[in-house]
């Protein structure tokens, strides 16, 4: 048991815009996600150049959230529980097809 929460650890996510990226783009777009773990004041950056598959932003702010979560607290479970894996392919489980 623990009464740590999630949103209470992960109090920060925002995302970065490359400007050597984005001056070729029409729409900005962000190049990586920082997420700050507020029990020791760390950012964790997730970039979209080092994932395996073509990301969202979702998925992005997932893995730095989870970053800055296991920062400090890597094997615990929050109060408030972990955010929702984002739908795409490269995260889905095994029970993909739902049991609801
Ligand atoms: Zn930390």
């Amino acid at each position: 048991m623990t009464d740590l929460q999630f949103s209470a650890v992960v109090t920060k996510v925002r995302f970065e815009y490359d400007r050597e990226i984005n001056r070729y783009l029409d729409e900005p777009k962000p190049s990586r996600c920082q997420a700050l773990c507020s029990t020791c004041g760390t950012y964790h950056a997730a970039s979209f150049e080092e994932m395996a598959s073509r990301v969202g932003e979702e998925e992005l702010r997932y893995v730095a959230s989870m970053r800055a979560w296991n920062c400090c607290h890597e094997g615990v479970e929050p109060y408030d529980g972990f955010p929702e894996v984002p739908d795409y392919r490269g995260i889905s489980g095994p029970d993909a097809d739902g049991d609801g």
